[in-house]
């Protein structure tokens, strides 16, 4: 196998070897459209490079034989002093990774190329404006001359000849900013542009291959989880000109929006100018539509490819193109980044015109997609400090402090707060800025800008292209056309969806999806096709979807959510504030203390479980028994502590105090974690199994009397052993006799929630005595890692994170190789023991959009999570089916 193929190479062209703009420039060659000729240098040839820190012998002679090629194709050559053939240099990566890495372009010219390019063209200032690009691009990215030192001699160069900006220079003008650029590469790197085109070509390839590495890509493969070793192919293409003139120019075009949808003319055009220019969004660009009255032909020409490659993709395509001297040339295309919005849109739409099916369209949405278009919404109806407007560039609505670069981002988020950042335009080295905000706000940019194209990737709102902002960042103050609108650190609210900025912290409101969810009649195209596409995922789903609830309102909102019974109802909160006392009591008091409080316990507890009951409409409910750590019942051990040792003190010791603080002692736990919590207290005081039992069957005996149907399971908590789980069975086997005497018989399905790494291993017996088992993967997580759930996210996860020592936390999305092996052991176990034992999963994990599909290769039956996360369960279990 070669290190370097031909963009025309037959056969399916492999991503992962020639990147992904690689394989999509060998398939428009395929498909006969015109794209400029040029080869693509393998990922492999990269990750060799990276590793061995030389080039693969072989390389150079591959090269060799596709530049003869593209030589022949275009009638230059490399170095040819009369016509000579440019280059650009680009990465590709298999996983698109915008401006990330880097570019050079206009590889090819030396002082001897420019006077042939000026005559082969005719055009004297274009050939030298190519030669300072060139300069200042091999400068940054081969000799790490920074950018705004470039910027600065252009700056200096434009003043001195009394020109309004670059593009007014003439070519003396230019040549200037050449010599000047040059010598600036040698102050800084100790060498000059080299004047061999060749040489040129091989350090701009190993430049691109090292960009791999860079800091901002690395942060990028980090925050998007892409693995570290994939290496870039480099693709090495002949130049084609948008800045030769006013016939010529260069534009962004999408075939369908990627911000809503919509169909129509979304992309843009800058005329006169070349590639870069245009997602830099150094220059504002005008809507792609104007290209329809400055060149009528290539805008035809354009709208027929497009059409082409949506065909060919069956999906939103995103392409690069130049115009050059009226002739129209394609230089890149990629199955576009959108939207959450265009992503469910565009799905649906593509199914209606029955370019995919629904089960393609399913797989083209996800939970993580559906999650953000349940986000809140700023309120229009309080929308009346609007201080500023631009381009609805990404959707969404925050609210956070403004900053202004990307420094104080990072430094501000670390602290917890929410920030706003704002800047002139954004580049890639404010992505660690970008990562950290809530919202971004730039002046200059179109939609296909890079902080437009970073922001939709990642789902953060986004305003672009707010004319005539002015960020002033020696007095960290913000105007607009001349006036002052805030200061950095101002609160501002951002609404991406509709490009607007209002000052100070505005309402927020359910956005139209969850409007819709909750059963409102929401006519809008968006949700047309969030709810076909839902629909489609509970068509093929094999996973049940229960919600985790408390309270008859959450129950209630699950059922209109689409949960199909409530799998965790957690009882601690029924004894939050004053009903705390119930169980201290129950622990800690007198024989009569006790009965009194177990009685008070039973019937606080009847009325919520027949509101969650009843709640559920006759689908089936999960109480689990009270599970809470000791410590959160009693009172604060040091606070009794000195209550009592000031009373003595002062003289009137307090021997109630004293006694009550003797007896909290005599509880006290080191670990509370892993002390008398779950079945443990219920082993340990049946009489707390007994009357909470009772409490749900005298719930659910009150139903029946009035004719409403339900569903009751019993779950016990923090089981390791089979004897444990069998000792309660008995607890609950005494309650239900009780109440069936009084009441008649209630029916209930006992079940063991599997949470201890024991309880994994040893599940085949206990199953044996229980009804149904549920995952706890909170705590199973934190007991296979000995890691503490409430403290390892704050105190060193993070540092894990940060140095890539784990992808993500494992409290996050479930651990596959640790916790999710117990897993697998446990369900093998559970299955062998009984065939059609239901079991569920209820820890965070059964709603986390990354874990659900391990969660189904499983084989498990049913997901529990909170209500807000039940569509999405829904549709990543429907995703995972297919
Ligand atoms: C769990 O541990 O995963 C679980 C669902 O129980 P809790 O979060 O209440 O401990
Ligand atoms: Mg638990």
């Amino acid at each position: 196998t070669s290190y370097v193929y031909s963009f025309g190479t037959p056969g399916t062209p492999d991503r992962d070897r020639l990147g992904g703009k690689g394989a999509e420039l060998a398939r428009m060659v395929q498909l006969g459209l015109p794209v400029p000729p040029g080869f693509t240098v393998t990922t492999a040839a990269c990750r060799q490079v990276l590793a061995q820190g030389v080039r693969p012998a072989g390389l150079a002679g591959d090269i060799d034989r596709h530049l003869a090629l593209v030589e022949d194709e275009t009638g230059r050559r490399l170095g040819d002093p009369e016509r000579p053939l440019l280059l650009a240099v680009r990465s590709g990566a298999a996983i698109s990774m915008p401006g990330m890495m880097d570019t050079v372009l206009d590889v090819g010219l030396n002082d001897e190329t420019v006077a042939g390019l000026a005559r082969s063209t005719g055009n004297e200032r274009f050939a030298w404006d190519c030669y300072r690009r060139l300069v200042q691009m091999f400068g940054e990215t081969v000799l790490g001359v920074p950018a705004e030192r470039f910027a600065g001699v252009l700056a200096d160069v434009v003043a001195e000849h009394g020109a309004a900006d670059a593009a007014a220079l003439d070519a003396a003008g230019l040549r200037v900013v050449v010599e000047r650029g040059n010598a600036l590469c040698e102050e800084i790197a100790g060498r000059t542009l080299p004047q061999d085109p060749r040489e040129q070509l091989d350090l701009a390839i190993d430049a691109v291959f090292a960009s791999w590495n860079g800091d901002r890509a690395r942060l990028y493969r980090r925050r998007f989880g892409i693995a570290d070793d994939l290496g870039t192919a480099v693709n090495v293409q002949a130049m084609v000109f948008g800045n030769r003139g006013p016939r010529s120019g260069t534009g962004v075009a999408f075939t369908r929006d990627p911000a809503t949808g919509d169909l129509g003319d979304y992309g843009e055009y800058l005329s006169d100018a070349q590639g870069e220019d245009v997602v830099s969004g150094a220059r504002t660009a005008v809507p792609l539509a104007r290209l329809r009255e400055l060149d009528l032909a290539s805008y035809r020409r354009l709208r027929s490819v497009m059409g082409t490659l949506e065909r060919h993709y069956r999906d939103l395509c995103d392409i690069e193109f130049t115009v050059e001297d009226g002739r129209l040339w394609i230089l890149q295309v990629r199955v576009g980044k959108r939207s959450p919005a265009a992503a469910f849109r565009i799905a649906a739409d593509l199914v209606e015109e029955g370019m995919i099916t629904e089960d393609e369209a399913l797989v083209r949405v996800t939970g993580e997609q559906l999650t953000q278009l349940m986000f809140p919404q700023l309120d229009a109806g309080s929308a009346g400090s609007e201080i500023a407007a631009g381009l609805a560039a990404s959707p969404g609505a925050a609210v956070g402090r403004v900053v202004l670069d990307s420094a104080t981002a990072v430094a501000l988020a670390a602290r917890g707060e929410d920030v706003v950042l704002v800047r002139p335009e954004t580049r890639a080295d404010d992505l660690p800025g970008m990562v950290a905000a809530c919202a971004v706000v730039t002046a200059r940019g179109g939609r296909t800008s890079h902080a437009a194209v970073v922001a939709r990737g990642m789902g953060l709102p986004a305003v672009c292209g707010v004319d005539g902002l002015e960020i002033d960042l020696a007095t960290r103050q913000v105007a607009l056309a001349g006036e002052r609108l805030f200061a950095e650190g101002d609160v501002v609210s951002v609404d991406g969806g509709t490009g607007r900025v209002y000052r100070g912290r505005h309402r927020t409101v359910p956005s139209e999806v969850t409007r819709w969810l909750e059963g409102e009649v929401v006519a809008s195209p968006l949700v047309a096709a969030v709810a076909r596409l839902l629909a489609h995922a509970d068509r093929t789903r094999r996973l049940g979807v229960r919600a985790n609830a408390e309270t008859a309102p959450d129950v209630a909102r699950a059922v209109r959510f689409g949960a199909e019974g409530v799998g965790l109802c957690r009882t601690e909160h029924m004894f939050l504030g004053e009903r705390r006392t119930y169980v201290e009591r129950v622990l800690l008091g007198s024989d009569a203390e006790r009965a009194e409080a177990l009685r008070g316990l039973t019937r606080l507890q009847r009325e919520s479980f027949a509101g969650v009951l009843d709640a559920a409409g006759g689908r089936p409910v999960t109480i689990r028994l009270l599970d809470a750590p000791l410590h959160e019942f009693l009172p604060d051990l040091t606070e009794l502590s000195v209550c009592s040792a000031l009373a003595r003190e002062r003289g009137r010791p307090d021997r109630a105090l004293e006694e009550r603080t003797a007896a909290v002692r005599r509880h006290h736990e080191q670990n509370p974690m892993t002390g008398l919590r779950g079945v443990r207290l219920s082993i340990v005081r049946p009489e707390l199994v007994v009357a909470q039992a009772v409490a749900a069957f005298e719930a659910a005996a009150d139903l029946r009397e009035r004719g409403r149907p339900f569903d009751l399971e019993l779950m016990v908590p923090m089981v390791s052993s089979a004897e444990e789980i069998a000792e309660v069975a008995r607890s609950v086997g005494e309650a239900a006799d009780q109440v069936a005497a009084r009441r008649g018989r209630v029916p209930y399905r006992l079940g063991a929630m599997v949470e201890t790494p024991r309880a994994a291993v040893t599940a085949a017996r206990i199953v044996t005595h229980a009804d149904f088992l549920s995952f706890g993967t909170n705590d199973l997580t934190q007991l296979t890692w000995g890691l503490s759930r409430d403290d390892a996210e704050r105190s060193f996860l993070p540092r894990y994170l940060e140095t890539g020592l784990l992808r993500t936390s494992p409290f996050a999305s479930i651990d596959e190789d640790g916790v999710g092996r117990l897993l697998a052991v446990a369900v093998d176990g559970a299955r062998g023991a009984r065939d059609a034992v239901p079991i569920g999963v209820c820890g965070e994990h059964a709603g986390d959009p990354a874990s659900i599909g391990f969660l189904a290769r499983l084989g498990v039956d049913y997901l529990s999570c909170s209500p807000f996360r039940v569509p999405i369960a829904r549709l990543e279990a429907g995703r995972a089916a297919l």
